[in-house]
């Protein structure tokens, strides 16, 4: 699979949308192409080329997601797969529903509610390639704040659902802001892996695609709720109350 980034707002938002293509067909998804703007000139360069857009993909409801969907539809009369509350969605598949993108790419759906209530990431598998999209719900050594949820759901989301993906998973996060994250993290733990992200980060402007869920688990302190530094940062030992003490604590920085 092909996967194209395509950046929105850069300097604002700092949003990513993505279109994904599978090589051997040539069908692709666009996913999240919240600013049509910005995302339509990349579209009509891959269509100018052979690619034939199948569907619009959005991981939540959130406008700066879906909102750019309706203008999309103008030019690219495809189903929108997503979320209940994504504008014009016409499929909300279930949790753990399949489908195919062209020949070779498999994708399976996984609701995470918390940061909103209709939050879905989708695993993308090729062979042994494997991305999954995670919108609001899981950023490069961060997490979605919990808008529409609990510190229970997002547990459950991240440690559960997400940890259970196979270790060399790539992640491409909705939004840019690992500079962000690892700038809390340092403060929870001083580890190496966390140090480690953060030099990538001082010295890469876009990290999305360039760590794996494996890495998720050692940088990102809100899928390290046992972790002892992390407990004592919080001054929690109790799961739920270690994850909202550190939203908490994200939320005021
Ligand atoms: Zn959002």
């Amino acid at each position: 699979m092909h996967i194209e980034s395509i950046p929105m707002w850069e300097g604002s938002g700092n949003n990513y949308a993505y279109l994904v293509t599978d090589e051997k067909t040539k069908e692709a998804v666009i996913i999240d192409p919240a600013n049509p703007s910005e995302v339509l000139p990349s579209l009509k360069k891959a269509v100018d080329g052979g690619t034939k857009v199948t569907n619009i993909i959005n991981t939540h409801h959130h406008h700066d997601h879906a909102g750019g969907n309706a203008e999309i539809l103008k030019t690219y009369k495809v189903p929108i797969i997503g979320g209940k509350d994504c504008d014009k969605v016409t499929k909300t598949p279930s949790h753990g529903e399949t489908f195919t993108i062209g020949e070779s790419i498999k994708v399976k759906a996984f609701h995470t509610p918390c940061h909103t209530q209709d939050s879905i990431c989708y695993l993308f598998e090729d062979g042994n390639d494997k991305a999954v999209f995670t919108g609001d719900t899981l950023f490069i050594g961060g997490c979605g704040r919990f808008f529409e949820g609990t510190p229970k759901e997002m547990d459950k989301a991240l440690n559960e659902t997400l940890a259970a993906l196979p270790d060399d998973t790539k992640v491409y996060p909705g939004h840019e802001y690992t500079k962000g994250n690892v700038k809390f993290a340092i403060k929870v733990a001083q580890s190496e892996p966390i140090k480690k992200l953060e030099s990538f980060a001082n010295s890469n402007k876009q990290t999305q695609g360039k760590f794996t869920i494996g890495d998720e688990k050692k940088h990102n302190v809100f899928m390290r709720l046992d972790d002892p530094a992390v407990q004592k940062f919080t001054s929690k030992t109790e799961r739920v109350d270690v994850m909202a003490a550190l939203r908490e604590a994200k939320n005021s920085m």
